[in-house]
């Protein structure tokens, strides 16, 4: 039997920022990852502190930047790659109203810090933009892809991660551990995204799954080096490919691409995209949101060693770091956890 003080389930954004912080505390571990869930390589992996619709701040929007970004940072250079990108976003205009709107907001003092007030006309002629553009600060790109496909080979290669379904029936409970497999744990955390619906401890939590799909394109003479926010995002890539999207579906929760997304995604982008490009892929994922737009953190009500980090909802760039942090502390030093993120709220 081999002792660790952790199990966890699941390796996307959740997962993985929760190992970040056990690895900081010196803490054994083992993930189970059966690649069932894809949000966390699919998405489109943007960090900006800004509701771009509305012109509200994210909940807690400085807090979660201001911790997020170190541990990026220092992921890439444990994990020896490239992951933050430091991009703008621009908010194209569709209107003089909404231009008035942006100054409304950029008076605001919580927005102030992330709202340039200068509006910016591109020569570049390949967007349509007669109203121009607000400059978001503070904002960037993480390639999750990368971060997710890097670090599960950094697990591989310390033989913390087993590449399996985790079966729920077969944990034994002692009276103060938990016994899986060939393991024994203090501890046990959930972070199956989406997978929550199958998990019988924790799938009485309202998640409430929002598929998304999004595609590349190939557009040589599109040539900007910002991220666009239209009615879809177009995020550069590098090499004339940019990223499009992303749809939000309520009712489709299997894992497939669809030509119903494709469709509303060009229709979308040939409002504003005015030069040639061809699609060269498209990818789907489950986003794990929750109906109050906050994550599910926090403990069993009978089982006292088992826990559950999910609800990261469109957002787990920012917030992954936020509530992996507070869960740890929760656990290990027992800081209660935010009355908005806890899961007793829905007892
Ligand atoms: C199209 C799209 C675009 C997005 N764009 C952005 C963006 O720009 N910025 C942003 O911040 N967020 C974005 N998101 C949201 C973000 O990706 C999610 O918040 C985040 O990925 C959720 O991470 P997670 O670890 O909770 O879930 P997941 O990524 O789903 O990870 C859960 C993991 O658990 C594994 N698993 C599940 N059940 C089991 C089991 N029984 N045994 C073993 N393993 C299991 C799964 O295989 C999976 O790897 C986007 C999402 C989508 C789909």
């Amino acid at each position: 039997m081999e002792k660790v003080d952790y199990i966890i389930v699941g390796s996307g954004l959740a997962g993985i920022l929760f190992c970040e912080v056990l690895k900081l505390h010196n803490k054994s571990f083992v993930v189970f990852e059966n690649e069932s869930q894809h949000s966390s390589t699919v998405g489109g992996g943007l960090y900006n502190p800004v509701v771009l619709k509305r012109f509200t701040t994210i909940w807690k929007a400085k807090e979660q930047l201001d911790l997020a970004l170190p541990i990026y940072h220092k992921l890439e250079q444990s994990l020896n790659t490239k992951l933050d990108y430091k991009i703008p976003v621009y908010r194209l205009f569709a209107s003089v109203e909404e231009q008035n709107n942006w100054f409304e907001a950029c008076n605001k003092p919580n927005l102030s810090q992330f709202l340039s007030t200068e509006i910016i006309y591109p020569t570049n002629t390949t967007i349509k933009s007669n109203c121009g553009f607000g400059k978001v600060l503070g904002t960037g790109r993480i390639d999750t892809a990368t971060l997710i496909r890097s670090y599960r080979e950094h697990l591989e290669n310390n033989k913390q991660i087993i590449k399996e379904t985790f079966v729920y029936s077969e944990i034994t409970f002692t009276i103060s551990k938990i016994i899986y497999n060939e393991y024994e744990a203090l501890h046990i955390v959930f972070a199956e995204g989406f997978g929550l619906t199958k998990n019988p401890f924790f799938n009485y939590l309202p998640l409430r799954p929002t598929k998304g799909e999004l595609l590349t394109i190939h557009a040589p003479d599109l040539k900007i080096d910002f991220v666009l926010k239209s009615s879809v995002f177009l995020i550069p890539l590098g090499n004339d490919l940019y990223r499009v999207g992303a749809t939000y579906d309520w009712d489709d929760t299997s894992p497939n691409i669809t030509v119903k997304a494709r469709d509303e995604l060009l229709i979308k982008l040939d409002k504003f995209l005015k030069c040639d490009y061809s699609v060269v892929d498209q990818v789907a994922g489950i986003r794990p949101t929750v109906k109050d737009r906050r994550p599910l953190v926090g403990q069993h009500q009978h089982h006292k060693n088992m826990y559950i980090l999910n609800g990261l909802g469109t957002r787990g760039v920012m917030i992954g770091p936020y509530v992996a942090k507070q869960l740890f502390n929760f656990v290990e030093g027992r800081k209660p956890l935010e009355t908005e993120i806890n899961i007793n709220r829905f007892n």
